[in-house]
């Protein structure tokens, strides 16, 4: 509906409202006057007001200052006129005086109904004027993040690929891996922004799913560790052993809700560790239980008239180091999706010792995980393993960037790769071409998406080719109306090359080659520890290239160095692999420094 016809509607709707008032006013008040008549008949002239009092009050409630204003006179009337049984209603002086009290007394009811009225108006008008504006707020925070992320997808995904380049130099490196983290830092805050104006908008639902809840965990720890590491700081992550290992939840907001208290404790820490505890606190068999998450830090610590306010939006207290630029929406979130899962989250600290950050929430526990997220790898992919099908994948996307970033992640690896530039081309090539796997942008000039999907699915064999929307829109409903149309899953920009790849092993059934493919207990060789000795034959210049690589913790880079140690000393190369799949880097560098030390003396 326009809101054109909604205003007339709205008009009409008021003044049928109007005319509904005098009837309903009428009624009433003849109602009152026949209770005077019967049941009420043995009163005769006593107390004639008896009934008109409510009748009047009702309808000045009901209709305001006019309607009752209007029930008062057609009382007065009916009580002079109206003598249904021979018996006028009024008699004698005190009667008439009655009758004045009456009239003021009425006149006074409609006035202060009216009031009310129109209190309630203006309460109502400002509410929908504030409502408009928060649901104007949100639609531009989504379409302000779609600019950004567009745009981002690109530097992100392009600067990921130059890391990868084999020509690239230590001195690149270290710049891309500025632009790369700036990159992450700017997606982060327009999460953070969209996050909170989606909470304050009443769109962010709660999305329960199975999940492993131990690769969720180790996902976290791996994820958070380096960042603990690259601070100089320890990391403890303990796990009581009765934890459920299939879980039903919403895994996003749970990371989310982790991922913000370990990054806030890495943050505000400048000495020490960083503890995560998981158990399980109440169990009620067999499926729920409630969990107990705590993040501890032995960091600056926060004052207790302040561990009231953190959880609030846009809070920030104010003697936290300069440099801890913030936008005090982190731990607000955090409390809003503990909210929505039905949880709790607190704070316990003292300045100076530390904050321990904790919350619990009730969780399903799933039986028949459906494993096909645990199979999908983290590792590099360098190529399709060998018998796969020559795959035919269309790009339709109207940014030429995008679009090259995704034919350069692809092509390499042995993709059969095509482009588009909107929905209207993607149907041609599709009639034409057949691909096995559509990635469709949803934003594009001419024919969006969605139509195209539509128009894909509509056609023949159109049901059979997968459809996975790469889209920067944030909303939910979106969300929901790109699977509406026809898409089989969606992706979020800016993706990693892992969602890439990941969603073409779920929907294709890819199989890929992959780098560094862990063999045996990961840890293993990691605990040989690294031999001197050994590492003292190996060449300067590649010890230099694995130092450098380490302390940029680019794990990456640091498995090539090992790669060309490998090829000197095979026992070291291999050793070195395993102890940076297992983020041992500090390990690492202290084994480097206390060769350059040795080798300084
Ligand atoms: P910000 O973006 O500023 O970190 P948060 O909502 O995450 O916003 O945190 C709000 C405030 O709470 C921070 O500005 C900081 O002062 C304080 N805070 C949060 N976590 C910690 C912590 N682990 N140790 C000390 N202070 C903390």
């Amino acid at each position: 509906m326009t809101k054109k016809s909604k205003i007339g509607y709205s008009l009409l709707d008021h003044q049928r409202h109007g005319a509904l008032k005098y009837v309903v006013a009428s009624v009433i008040i003849l109602a009152a006057a026949s209770l005077r008549v019967w049941p009420l008949g043995a009163l005769e002239l006593r107390i004639p007001w008896v009934t008109f009092y409510p009748g009047v009050m009702a309808t000045a409630l009901y209709g305001g200052f006019s309607t009752g204003l209007a029930a008062t006179t057609l009382t007065v009337l009916v009580v002079l006129f109206w003598s249904p049984t021979g018996m006028p209603f009024i008699d004698d002086p005190g009667d008439w005086l009655g009758m004045a009290v009456f009239s003021v007394n009425g006149t006074l009811i409609s006035l202060m109904s009216g009031a009310m009225h129109r209190a309630r108006d203006q309460a109502t008008k400002a509410k929908e004027q504030a409502e408009g504006a928060n649901q104007a707020k949100s639609v531009f925070l989504a379409n302000m993040s779609h600019e950004l992320r567009t745009p981002l997808n690109a530097i992100l995904g392009f600067t990921n690929l130059m890391i990868k380049a084999p020509d690239t130099t230590n001195e690149q490196l270290k710049d891309l891996s500025i632009i790369s983290n700036s990159g992450q830092n700017l997606l982060n805050l327009i999460n953070n922004v969209l996050d909170i104006s989606k909470i304050e908008a009443g769109h962010m639902v709660r999305e329960d799913a199975d999940v492993s809840l131990m690769q969720l965990l180790f996902e976290i720890e791996s994820l958070m560790s380096v960042k603990v590491l690259e601070k100089g700081l320890r990391f403890k992550f303990a796990q009581s052993p009765d934890l459920p290992l299939d879980i039903t939840v919403d895994a996003t907001k749970l990371r989310q809700v982790l991922i913000n208290l370990i990054a806030n404790a890495v943050k505000y820490t400048e000495k020490g560790g960083i503890s995560l505890k998981v158990k399980v606190i109440e169990q009620d068999p067999p499926h729920l239980m409630r969990l107990y998450f705590e993040v501890k830090d032995s960091g600056i610590g926060i004052k207790k008239e302040d561990q009231e306010i953190i959880f609030t939006s846009f809070e920030q207290i104010g003697d936290q180091p300069a440099m801890e630029a913030g936008t005090g929406l982190g731990l607000s979130i955090c409390k809003q999706f503990v909210d929505l899962m039905d949880g709790s989250i607190g704070v316990t600290s003292e300045p100076g010792k530390g904050s321990v950050f904790y919350f619990e929430i009730p969780v399903n526990i799933c039986t028949q995980l459906e494993n096909v997220q645990t199979e999908l790898s983290h590792e590099r992919v360098t190529g399709l393993a060998n018998g796969q099908k020559q795959y035919r994948i269309l790009i339709v996307e109207d940014k030429f960037e995008n679009r090259l970033l995704l034919t350069k992640l692809l092509e390499p690896l042995g993709f059969e790769v095509r482009e588009a530039i909107n929905g209207q081309e993607a149907v041609k090539q599709y009639e034409q071409w057949h691909p096995h796997l559509i990635w469709m942008d949803i934003r594009m000039p001419v024919m969006n998406g969605l139509e195209a999907t539509r128009k894909i699915r509509g056609s023949k064999d159109g049901p059979d080719v997968k459809i996975v929307a790469l889209t920067a829109h944030a909303l939910e409903e979106e969300r929901l109306e790109i699977l509406e149309a026809g898409c089989d899953d969606f992706i979020r920009k800016p993706y990693r090359d892992t969602e890439i790849f990941d969603a073409l092993t779920k929907h294709l059934g890819t199989h890929f080659l992959y780098a560094n493919k862990k063999e045996g207990p990961a840890t293993a060789a990691g605990k040989i520890g690294l031999n001197q000795e050994h590492l003292k034959m190996i060449p300067l210049d590649l010890i230099e290239n694995l130092q450098e690589a380490t302390e940029l913790l680019h794990d990456k880079r640091c498995l090539k160095a090992a790669g060309m140690i490998s090829d000197h000393n095979h026992e070291l190369g291999e050793c070195l692999r395993h102890m940076v799949e297992n983020l041992e880097y500090k390990e690492i560098l202290t084994a480097l420094d206390n060769l350059t030390l040795k080798g300084s003396k």
